[in-house]
């Protein structure tokens, strides 16, 4: 029987704003808050950090299971997310996860040395939940794993016996695999059985990542062309392979965004607020942006918005160089970000070399990213690989047409200004297809071009903030997902 309003039983390692270190907490808060509103009856599953139970204070006992790698016993406890009726059940393991520091690493910088049997715990109670052993009255019908923190969850259901639910794993990040030592297969209590290529094991050890790929029931990712680009080798991160025997049941299903701190209607970083009926608004944002960040003021200027983590995925170097070739054409540039340290600097230099041209902040701010998405004229994010990314769909939804090259989510989300596109009114912004330079400084050019053309460049902007890029939609596609499971 189908039942009309599935379980869902969500594990992840993070959740907004419990615990956050990336853009897994976004989706492990929004999307069971969205599929809550939905009328799903989910429950989150998260480990009980210093910082979740500190939030999470009027948390009630829910089970209590003994911990089946060292003498003690585990409580799970119930509580709700933040300013949400989401339910939330937290594995409270003291001795595992209330300690200062973060989810997966010390304050000092190196991993939690115990980190197996950490995330072993939590995988090994998403299955227990979801298995004969619950004797609790909330039965999941779906086991949802998110990274490799939970991939054992599958592993474990597929060699214990009775009730077994599908199971899905969704991949945010391929490049972070959880590979441990042969040794951690025995303490884990995994059967010997599952350690093989057809199994576990990665190259010699084990890898949860692989665990979760290769024994759930539906495998997805956080875009449909992010689900291709991981079978082929390029992007695979070794796990192609895996994945192409595995593409019948392997998905993309794009991340959503929080529309209503993204939203340049109410945005109260914005000292203009805007629509797509008064973007003159928008102009005046512009003229702020450039006053307070010391850049001549100058309303026929294109000035190009950057705010990313300063990194080789993110295509900083790209960045770097499409400055430099451009500054001289009269173009603005306004970048924040963080990250790798001598391109922080190369940064810092071309700004002091080109004084109100280009602009420089190197930290992180809130405030200042809805500022540079509402004020520059179009967004430039040249990441070499991007599963999903958020800011390209930011700067749609602020009438900043986003220029980056067509790969991932950047794909599923942008529609390219092709003379078919711009004639159709459904251009939304720029994508360039060789990952050089010269190619994405050509993307660039090409969209000054159209900003010269008032009219055109209006019905651009227009297109791209009234596309919808809520949370809704895509929960949308998982209820319809875990409907379809359920059957
Ligand atoms: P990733 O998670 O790979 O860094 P995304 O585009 O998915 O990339 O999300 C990045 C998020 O972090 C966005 O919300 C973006 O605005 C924000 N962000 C990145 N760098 C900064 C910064 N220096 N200051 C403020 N926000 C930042």
């Amino acid at each position: 029987m189908i039942p009309a309003s599935p379980k869902i039983l969500f594990a992840t390692s993070e959740a907004h704003p419990l615990i956050k270190t990336g853009g897994l907490a976004d989706v492990s808060g929004a999307l069971p808050a969205a599929l809550h509103a939905l009328g799903a009856d989910i429950k989150i599953l998260i480990p009980g950090y210093r910082q979740v139970l500190d939030k999470c204070r009027h948390a009630t006992p829910f089970a209590q299971l003994p911990n089946p790698f060292v003498p003690g016993t585990v409580d799970l406890l119930e509580a709700r997310l933040p300013d949400t009726s989401v339910p939330v059940l937290i594995v409270a393991y003291d001795a595992f996860f209330n300690r200062e520091g973060g989810p997966y690493q010390m304050a000092s910088g190196g991993d939690w040395p115990d980190n197996a049997l950490r995330f072993g715990l939590l995988s090994y109670v998403a299955a227990w939940l979801s298995s004969q052993y619950n004797t609790t009255a909330w039965q999941p019908d779906i086991l949802h794993c998110n990274d490799w923190q939970t991939g054992l969850a599958p592993a474990y259901l597929r060699f214990w016996p009775g009730r077994k639910p599908p199971s899905i794993m969704t991949i945010h990040n391929l490049a972070y695999q959880g590979i441990f030592g042969p040794d951690t297969v025995d303490m884990l209590h995994l059967p010997p059985e599952s350690f093989k290529m057809q199994g576990l094991e990665y190259y010699g050890n084990l890898s949860f990542l692989k665990a979760g790929i290769f024994y759930c029931d539906r495998i997805t990712t956080v875009s449909p062309t992010y689900a291709r680009e991981i079978q082929q080798e390029t992007l695979g991160f070794g796990m192609h392979g895996l994945l192409q025997e595995r593409r019948a049941v392997l998905s993309g299903i794009l991340n959503g965004i929080d529309t209503e701190a993204w939203d340049p209607r109410h945005d109260p970083h914005l000292p203009y607020r805007y629509d797509a009926k008064h973007l003159d608004a928008k102009t005046k944002n512009k003229t702020a942006l450039q006053q307070a960040l010391g850049l001549q003021v100058d309303a026929r200027a294109p000035l190009v918005g950057i705010v990313s983590r300063i990194t080789y995925q993110k295509g900083s170097d790209i960045a770097l160089a499409v400055m430099h070739d451009l500054v001289r054409e009269g173009v603005q540039f306004a970048l924040l970000g963080t990250g790798d340290k001598v391109v922080e600097l190369a940064f810092i230099e071309m700004a002091h070399a080109h004084p109100g041209r280009i602009s420089v902040t190197i930290g992180y701010e809130e405030g200042l990213s809805h500022r540079i998405e509402a004020g520059a004229d179009m967004f430039l994010m040249p990441s070499r690989y991007e599963p999903c990314g958020l800011n390209q769909m930011y700067s749609q939804r602020y009438g900043t047409p986003p220029i980056t090259y067509a790969t991932g989510g950047l794909l599923d989300t942008i529609m390219d200004a092709t003379p078919e596109n711009l004639g159709a009114g459904t251009a939304t912004g720029f994508l360039f297809t060789a990952m050089n330079r010269h190619a994405c400084a050509q993307a660039v050019r090409r969209a000054i071009a159209l900003y010269r053309e008032p009219q055109a460049w209006r019905r651009l902007q227009i297109a791209a903030l009234r596309r919808d890029f809520s949370w809704r939609k895509s929960a949308g596609e998982y209820l319809k997902l875990y409907r379809s499971l359920a059957a």
